[in-house]
């Protein structure tokens, strides 16, 4: 296992001031911007560096940061613009809210890179909206920048221009989608628009954007300081780096822990989470937020990186993880899940917005004993009409566990059937 000692993004969390500009230079902030813009790095090497991390995106799907900034148009006479996703909704994930409340300046430190690398002058920091604290912390810090001369119309005196801006959000899961978000950045209601074109080309405003995650961007001042070899070696096998785990629901410990990609499941909720809480046996694992399919109890040997979890047949996500214990139904579980994408679709395309209402529906009629006939290969149906069939991914997020609880909870639910009413729960 690679070492687990490293920390980069909670390393000084024990300073309860990290938060303030003061603490964070203390601590060698900002060390990295100097570095970029004083020690004459081009836009290009930064860029070059970011391609070497290995970094992928820390939001849930997992594309290679390097690569998503290279498909910024080469020549353009529009603005560039770089959106930072901190809309941060999926149930059971809380990883991006610790690092805009504890450690923000490593993201406006990382924005303000970011931008210089992108040719950017504009950053909009786009917060999902009940985080009061994020949005006032974060607030704080692009303040607290301004001031120094990090943000603002002579970053360091460089004549580089960068403007940051936090936007609060107004609570809607789907903003978290990159499209939907920047429609409602725009002031329009947070619909996805249909790809292509993509955002590096059509984007705010119509001009090339990025949007890349918070987590993904706060690494970027260590990646500069440290170089992007360095920060690959940290983790596994085209997954560089550390990242910030979260473990969630029946263990001991709930929490967050920065570790190495690749890190076995099993440490994180054992070793980490401190394992099941009284006494409990575990019965399975959600990966990384409740659109990945579950994953069985005997699974969790499984390598915490994109490849390894798709190859086990669930998905890294956001790679927060939430364990449930024997004695909870899968059905009610998946009836909860269900619901919530029937209440956040957007309702813009069809096999959306019916299709997630009658996965509900149905299984909250089996879970009541009221299943209609078809059952179970119903169910199947209706995920098979939705998957792949819609705008955005929101679809396939309401689809996949269903149809993930189905093949790996299979016989609870077809008891469901046949007792005609919940065996488990009552
Ligand atoms: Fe809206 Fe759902 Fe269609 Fe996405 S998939 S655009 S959330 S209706």
């Amino acid at each position: 296992m690679k070492n687990l000692d490293v920390k980069i993004l909670t390393k000084h969390l024990d300073d309860p001031e990290l938060h303030t500009l003061a603490a964070y230079e203390r601590h060698g902030g900002y060390g990295a911007l100097r570095k970029a813009l004083k020690g004459g790095m081009t836009p290009e090497k930064i860029h070059e560096e970011v391609k070497a991390s290995n970094l992928r995106g820390r939001g849930g799907a997992g594309f290679p940061t390097g690569i998503k900034w290279g498909f910024l148009p080469k020549q353009t006479e529009k603005p560039v613009y770089l959106v930072i996703n901190a809309d941060e909704g999926e149930p059971g994930t809380f990883k991006d809210r610790l690092i805009m409340e504890r450690n923000p300046h490593s993201l406006i430190e990382g924005c303000i890179l970011s931008c210089f690398a992108l040719k950017a002058n504009h950053c909009f920091i786009y917060i999902r909206g009940e985080l009061f604290k994020a949005i006032k912390r974060i607030e704080q810090a692009i303040e607290e920048a301004r001031a120094k001369g990090y943000v603002g119309p002579n970053v360091l005196g460089t004549g580089f221009r960068c403007e940051i801006v936090a936007h609060p959000g107004a609570g809607a899961y789907i903003c978290g989608e990159e499209m939907a978000l920047i429609e409602s950045l725009e002031g329009k209601p947070g619909q996805p628009r249909n790809k292509p074109p993509f955002p590096a080309h059509v984007g705010l405003f119509g001009c090339p954007t990025i949007v890349n995650n918070v987590e993904t961007i706060a690494y970027v001042p260590w990646i500069v300081e440290n170089g992007g070899q360095a920060y690959s070696d940290l983790g596994s096998d085209r997954n560089g780096g550390l990242k910030i785990w979260g473990v969630s629901g029946s263990v001991k410990r709930p929490g967050l822990w920065e570790l190495p990609m690749g890190i076995p499941m099993r440490y994180l909720i054992e070793e980490c989470a401190g394992g099941m809480k009284d006494g409990k046996v575990m019965k399975g694992v959600i990966p990384g937020g409740s659109s990945c399919p579950p994953m069985l109890a005997r699974e969790i040997d499984v390598a915490l990186d994109i490849e390894s979890i798709k190859k086990a047949g669930s998905m890294l996500g956001t790679g927060c993880v939430t364990v449930f214990e024997e004695g909870i139904c899968t059905v009610r579980l998946a009836q909860r899940i269900a619901h919530f994408y029937e209440h956040e679709s957007c309702g813009q395309c069809t096999p959306c917005r019916e299709g997630t209402g009658w996965l509900y529906r149905n299984v909250k009629r089996l879970e009541h004993g009221d299943a209609l006939e078809g059952g179970l290969g119903l169910l199947e149906s209706i995920c098979n009409r939705i998957l792949g069939n819609t705008i955005c991914a929101l679809g396939d997020a309401a689809a996949m566990p269903i149809q993930g609880f189905i093949q790996r909870f299979g016989d609870e639910w077809a008891a469901h059937l046949g007792a005609g009413r919940c065996p488990i729960q009552g």
